[in-house]
Order: C-alpha cells, then structure tokens, then sequence
C-alpha cells in the first residue's frame, strides 16, 4: 500500500492529527491502519526530531547492549508507505479547539477533525536546591541517553536518585559503562512498588556484589555544584557523594500541560472514557498522559490495550477499555525479577485475608512468593526464577479458581500440572491464546499463532511481524515453543545456535565476550539468559575455550568443563586405562628419552607401546591410578606431555631434510622444532596437526595437515587446512615466504586468527570452507594482521606453555586419579 503516490481515488478522508511520536501515539496510528488504512489522512507531531523508537529499550541502549538503529519500531519508510506526514523535531504549543487545529513552534498550523493526544509522561525533578546545574539529568528519551553516554566517556562518579524500575536501569547501564554509581533510594526497599522486602534485598545485594553503592532510607537534601556544574549530592543526613553526573528517576506525571490549557477535563491525567475519549468527543488520548477509571500507567502493556480500544471506537466497532492489570521485569542483564498484582498482603475489599506461599532456594539466589486471596492469585513475586512468570500473570489476570492446584502452586506450571506440562512445549501449549506472550510489545499467544500460520516460519520473521521477542529478547523461548507447536518439524531455523540452552550463535557469544568483558562461565550464562541453569555437555567445553582464548592472561581453565581426556591429560582406551604420549619435539628422540619410556613400559607393566602417524611413542594400557607416578618418571627425563589427547597443538611431524637427505633444500627438522617449540600447549577449537616436509615429495605429508611447511629451493610453501581422517582433505596454499622467520610468523597468525575465529569442535578444514580461503587470505593480508595475530598468539602463550603432567604429578586433583568406577566419556557433538 502506498498512499504517497495516490491514495484513495476522489474518496474524501478526515484528518487525524497526533500529537506525540511516542509508543502510544504512532501504536494507536498503527491499530487503526489496521483495521481501516484508508479512513484518515495523518499527520503526526513529535517532539522529539527522530522517528518512532522503543523506549523501553532505552536502558539496552546505555547499557551498550543495542544500538539506536535496533529499537527504531517505525523507519521514515513506514511513515512515507502509509503516507503518514511526520512532523518530527517541533512540539506543539497549542490546540485551538474552537477552529479544530493545533499550532506548533515553528508556527505550523493544522486542521484537525479528530485530534489524539499522545503526549506520555514528563520526569519528575525533585525540588532541591541545584537541581538546574549542568550535569543534572533525567532518563526519559535518546537525548538523555546520549547526555549520560557523554559524561560515562569521561569516567568518573554517577549519583542516581532512585531505586525504582528506571533508576536500576540507568546505574546498570552506567555502571557497565565503567562509572562508578551509587544508587539514593528514598525508601528502605529497591522497587518497592514492585518487589517485597525479600525481593529487593536480594536485588540491593546482587547490585552491591557488581559494585554498585546502594543507599537506601537516603533523602537527598541538596544537589551540590561549582561553577554551575554538579560536583555531588549532599543528603538530609549529611553524607556528601561526588558526583560527575547526577540522574534523578524520581518517578513521571502524565504531561497534561497542552490539554489543560486548551480546557479539556484533567485531573492527574486527562480524563478519558472507555473508548480514550476525552472531554471533547473530537479529541482522543492514550497513553501515560491518561487518567481511566482513576488510574495512570506508566507501562507499556496498558497502552496497547487502550490503543486497541481508541481503534476500534474510531472505525466504528466499539469493544471498549476496562482498565489494566500491569506486570513488571527489570531489564539488568543477568538479574530475573518478575513481579505482578498486589503484594501488600492487604485483605480483600470483604475482608478476606491473604495467604503467602513461599519458596526460598538460597544457594540458587531463588526468591518466590505467590499471594492467593479467596482461591485466587492476586500477586506474585519472583526473584531469581521467573520461568512461570507469564502463567502466574495469566491466572492472575484471568482470576482462576486455583484450590485444586494450591498445594503444588509455588512450584511452577509443570509441577502444579502434576508433570504433564514438565515439557517446556506442553506448558505452551496449556496457555490461553491471550496469555501475553511479549510484555514489551503487547502481543498475545494468539496473535502470535496467528503470525506463524500467515507465514511467518522463523523467530527472526516472527520478530518482525507480530514484533514478538523483538525487544529485549526475554520471551523468545515462548516464541521458539510456539513456532515448534504450530508448525512441528516445518520451523526454518536461523543461524545455527551454539546449543539448545541458548538462542544465540557461536559467533555471537564470541563477541559478546568480548563486548561485554564477560570472563567466568556462570557470568556469561547469566548475561546471555542462557536457559539451562548450569549448561551442557555441549556449550560448557566451548564455553570454557572461548574464555581461555579471550582472556589468556585472566581466565582460569575450568576443569569441568573439559571432556575426559582432557581431564585426565591421556586417552581413555575400550578398557578403562589410559595411553600415554610424550612429546618428542619435530619427532626427534635421544637414548635418555628412550630409556625413560622402556622403564615405564616395565615398571607399569604396560602391554603396548606404539609408534603412532605424528612420530612419537605412545604407551598404552596405564591404569587411572598409576598416570602421575607415570608423568613423573617421564618428566625426570625431561618429557612433558604430548597433548595427544587435546583440542590444541597435537604434533610437529618432520621428514629429515637437508641434513641428511639428499634432495632435501632447507632444514625442515630443525624448522618443525621451532615450530613446535613455539606452538605447544596452545589450545585450540580442534586438535591441530601440523607438518614439515624438505621438498615436494612431501614424505611429512604435510599437504593433509592443519598446517603444512613445504621446503623448496627459495623458501617455504605455506599450505592450510589439510585433513587426513574420514575425509581426506589435501591442503589449500596460503602464501610463499623466504625465511624461517616468515614461516614462523605466518604459522603462528594463521593459528591465532583460527583461535579466534573458528566454531568450538570445527577443524580448520571445514572452518576454512565455510569462511571461504580468500577470506582467510584477506585477514592475514590486511596491514600489520601478521605481526598483530603472531604477537597476540605468542602472548597467550606466555599463559598455556605449562605442563599439565607436571602439576598432576606434583599432587595437583590427586582426587582423579584415585582407583573409583569407570570413567564414562562424556558425548561430543560435531559441529557441522
Ligand atoms: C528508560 C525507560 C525504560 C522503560 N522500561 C519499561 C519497561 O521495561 N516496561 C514497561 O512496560 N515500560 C517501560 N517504560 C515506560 C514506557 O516507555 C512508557 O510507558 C511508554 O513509552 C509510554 O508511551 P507514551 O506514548 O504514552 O509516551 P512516550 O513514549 O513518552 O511518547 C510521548 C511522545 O510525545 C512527545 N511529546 C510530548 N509533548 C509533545 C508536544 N507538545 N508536541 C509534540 N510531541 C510531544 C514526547 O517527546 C514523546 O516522544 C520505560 C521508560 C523509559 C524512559
Ligand atoms: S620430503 Fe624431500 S627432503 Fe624430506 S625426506 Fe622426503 S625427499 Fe627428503
């Protein structure tokens, strides 16, 4: 549809004028275009002088988590193909009800024959001396962001006036842009329109244990300055904060000004009926400006329930608003907070009494409490936990009989359904299709049914359609649930994700490490929403190297999450024990060395020894027990570990080159040395071959290696991402060098960018033709990418080149390698 280049033929259309480019106003624009695209012309006035964003998402904006561009709801695209005229960047000062037009401050006029105002809500600024003082701001639209963005560049000290929803929020966001934030609540509880006292101790702790100060039963007496900017806040009790930056969000009051002024009915809000009429029938409004029935909100979820009602008034099918029960969560990364309907634990309006039912799982930080009145659930508060937040809402709002449930209530959907709902799909599927699905955009279980069966197969065209999940991410396992009931085995999946416990990919956990300097493996479930509570067999491993690659120099290596082998630094063999391989750097052995393993053979009554295909001694059949005393006969030779049994560095293998043999033209054994010296120890996403051959008859068959060396008369040929197991790969050439110095140094950038880069459990074979071999020519190409991904390999050395053999011998987990029950391998999943 596009009205801009025509419209409706010769039919005649009222002008509907908007006030307000905010949530409510351009959703109210989008409901009636809905239901009747060419009923109005429309012309919308904004403030602010951008498009239509979600302000919700303002706080993933500070927080560095998203970016303007991602919580824009509507592009000058939208506007232009509705032929809607934005008038963005110029408020309007006054309504003439008399001529029916409204007159901005640039002077522009329109008619209107229904005017809707949607001016939302104004911060309020606590009347405090200093409270106009440069540096004093508020947390209402992307001018503040950018205000609080600016001075966190600058570092420094951040004092933010309230513990609330918004307050949270902003020293979240601050905090991680490395400000160092206290938080002045006036209150003795965080939130406590929304939590209990249990809830916000364990959110004031959980703040105070990222660093945040929390002050609360705080009054602020004055906002302190020199040279008029704010320098700190100085309380009623006379404790002096510093501060470079102060946000007050102290709480909103509905903007009213334009519509008092031009005599409308108002009291805290404009007054409207149950079809957002106000008290001219040719003026509507909704939104946070509102009064209905007593109340004004300042959450979403109410407004799209009256923008629903305000459309179907205008195109005649009146249904009507009746008022909104509202549910809260916090939007701080990591925290899970829900909270909903009363919690006072105030009687009944006839007096019946309230009953708590309560869970604690303290080593989990879990906090539940459900309030039933009269056989109903009338609030809920959780803390740590808020997987059942959508069900207790839904009887909530439903006001369900729930006696025959009560005992198992607490425990969450699945339990109280007697374990038939224990799958995830199957507590979906009992929900009722206006259970809301997506707080932040208003959409229903149905209405997202609805879009999957118009076609919408994915998550990501789900996300943009019915805008389910396209906010701050929370509902996307509902989204995932329903696409799964609706459309069985016909989902089209997106990227693929790193595993089932989270929907984001290798490559975007990668980065968000990084993004977010997130350095344990608890942590980064937690900021990711991962949904299993401590991972799997799949994502924990990855995990672990992921965080070892990021942060060499900080990261502690976690155990647990290592397959067996590489917990026990051997192989596991079909009986239980263990083969052993030291290294034998480029392939070269001594007497010393040789004795050291005949003694071993003997002394631990080792049935095998073999040479394996990566020229070294492996012996086999030591049993769990045994494998430090073994490590420490061979570390007295001088031995350490050979990795066999690792994702990292395997073996340097060499032919004898020019040394001794006759064709050969450079010194590949003395090369595969260096290069071993220099690359043990690494670990890496796969294991890694690596191999020197002094000419092109290649005896080190080096072209089926991760990377291989093959010597000519005037340097080096450089192959990648060979493969000699079930599919033989021959190598790809990356480049020519002249010197062993090149070759070192392109060895090492080439491992590094595949450290970097590659899936967890991808071999440099399948990692390069997914990349493609000119991308990884172009990488290492780019200026200075050699050096830059040489340095960076060699530094995370400087932390890996440790023998784990050593440490284990010395006494290190002598707990696993005590003679317990058999070892069970833990499954690897291949990445394809
Ligand atoms: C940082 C932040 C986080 C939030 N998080 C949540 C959350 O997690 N969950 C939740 O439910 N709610 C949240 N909210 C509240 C939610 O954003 C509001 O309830 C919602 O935006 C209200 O919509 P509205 O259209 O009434 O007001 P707004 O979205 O504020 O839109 C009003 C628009 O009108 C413009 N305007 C005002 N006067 C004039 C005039 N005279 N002429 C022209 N334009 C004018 C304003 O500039 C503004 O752009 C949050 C709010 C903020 C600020
Ligand atoms: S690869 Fe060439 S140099 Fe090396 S052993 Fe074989 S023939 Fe000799």
């Amino acid at each position: 549809m596009n009205f801009a280049n025509g419209g409706l033929p010769g039919g005649k259309r009222e002008k509907l004028v908007v006030i307000g480019n905010g949530m409510a106003g351009c959703r109210a624009v989008e409901e009636i275009l809905a239901r009747d695209p060419g009923r109005f012309e429309v012309t919308i006035f904004g403030a602010e002088p951008r498009v239509n964003y979600n302000r919700i998402m303002l706080s993933p904006v500070l927080a560095g988590e998203k970016t303007f561009d991602e919580i824009v709801i509507n592009t000058s695209e939208w506007y232009a193909d509705n032929g809607i005229t934005l008038v963005s960047g110029d408020r309007v000062d006054h309504i003439d009800r008399a001529n029916q037009t409204v007159v901005a401050a640039s002077g522009r006029t329109e008619p209107y024959d229904k005017l809707l105002i949607a001016t939302g809500s104004e911060p309020f600024i606590i009347p405090v001396p200093g409270k106009d003082l440069e540096g004093v701001v508020t947390f209402r639209d992307l001018d503040d962001v950018d205000r609080m963005l600016a001075a966190a560049d600058k570092g420094g000290n951040a004092v933010v006036i309230g513990g609330g929803l918004l307050g949270l929020e902003a020293a979240h966001g601050l905090s991680l842009r490395g400000m160092k934030v206290t938080v002045i609540h006036l209150m003795p509880t965080l939130m406590e329109r929304q939590l209990d006292e249990a809830a916000g101790y364990l959110l004031k702790t959980e703040l105070e244990s990222r660093g945040q100060t929390i002050l609360t039963g705080a009054n602020t007496k004055e906002v302190l300055g020199k040279q008029g900017k704010v320098t700190g806040v100085l309380l009623e009790d006379g404790t002096e904060i510093p501060a470079d930056i102060v946000v007050m969000a102290v709480g909103i009051r509905p903007s009213t000004g334009l519509a008092k002024a031009a005599g409308l009915d108002v009291e805290r809000g404009i007054l409207v009926d149950d079809h957002m009429v106000t008290s001219d029938p040719a003026i509507l409004s909704v939104g946070e400006c509102v009064q209905h029935r007593g109340l004004c909100y300042g959450l979403v979820a109410p407004l799209w329930e009256m923008c629903r009602a305000l459309a179907d008034h205008v195109t005649d099918r009146p249904t009507g608003y009746a008022g909104s029960v509202t549910s809260t969560k916090l939007k701080v990364s990591g925290i899970d907070l829900f909270s909903a309907g009363d919690f006072s634990g105030a009687p009944g309006p006839d007096g019946e009494p309230c009953e708590d039912i309560v869970m604690r799982d303290a080593s989990r930080g879990i906090y539940k409490r459900v309030i039933v009145q009269g056989n109903k659930v009338v609030g809920a508060v959780l803390y740590g936990d808020t997987a059942d937040g959508s069900w207790y809402f839904d009887l909530l709002k439903k006001g369900e009989d729930v006696s025959d449930i009560r005992e198992a209530l607490i425990f969450g959907q699945a339990f109280a359904s007697g374990g038939a709902l224990a799958d995830p799909n199957a507590a979906v599927a009992a929900l009722s299709d206006d259970a809301e699905i997506c707080g932040c955009n208003g959409v229903s279980k149905g209405q997202v049914v609805s879009c999957i069966n118009d076609g919408s197969h994915s998550l990501d065209a789900v996300r943009s359609t019915c805008k389910a999940s396209a906010s701050c991410g929370s509902c996307t396992g509902l989204v995932e649930s329903l696409l799964s009931l609706t459309l069985g085995g016909e989902v089209e999946s997106g990227p693929k994700t790193l595993c089932k416990c989270t929907s984001f990919t290798h490559d975007d956990v990668r980065a968000l490490i990084l993004e977010k300097e997130l350095k344990l493996i608890p942590q980064v479930m937690q900021e990711l929403h991962w949904s299993t509570p401590d991972g799997c067999a799949s994502c924990r491993p990855a995990l672990n190297y992921y965080l070892l690659c990021a942060w060499p120099d900080e990261y502690e290596d976690d155990q647990k999450s290592r397959f067996v082998n590489e917990r026990m630094h051997a192989n596991i063999q079909k009986d239980g024990t263990y083969s052993v391989v030291p290294r034998m750097w480029g392939g070269l052995t001594n007497p010393r060395e040789l004795r050291a393993i005949a003694d071993v053979v003997e002394k631990y009554d080792a049935p095998m020894v073999k040479v394996t295909g990566g020229q070294r001694l492996d012996i086999f059949g030591i049993k769990k027990e045994d494998l430090p005393a073994v490590w420490a006969d061979l570390n007295a030779a001088g031995m350490v570990s050979g990795h066999a049994y690792g994702k990292s560095l395997r073996t340097v293998k060499t032919c004898v080159g020019s040394e001794w043999c006759r064709f050969g033209t450079q010194d590949s054994t003395g090369l595969g040395v260096q290069i071993e010296r220099m690359t043990w120890g690494s670990w890496m996403p796969h294991k890694f071959k690596i191999a020197v051959s002094g000419c092109p008859r290649n005896c080190a068959e080096a072209t089926i290696k991760d990377f291989g060396v093959v010597c000519v008369d005037s340097g080096y040929e450089l192959h990648i991402a060979g493969n000699g197991g079930i599919k033989v790969r021959a190598t790809d050439l990356l480049c020519k060098v002249e010197t062993e110095q090149e070759a070192l140094d392109v060895c090492a950038a080439f491992i590094q960018l595949y450290r970097e880069e590659a899936h967890y459990l991808e071999r440099t074979a399948p990692w390069v033709e997914r990349v493609g071999l000119q991308y990884v020519k172009d990488r290492l190409a780019e200026d200075g990418a050699i050096a830059t991904y040489a340095a960076a390999f060699r530094y995370s050395q400087q932390f890996m080149q440790d023998d784990p053999w050593a440490r284990r011998a010395e006494g290190e987990r002598s707990d696993l390698h005590q003679h317990i029950a058999t070892v069970r391998p833990m499954e690897m999943e291949t990445v394809s």
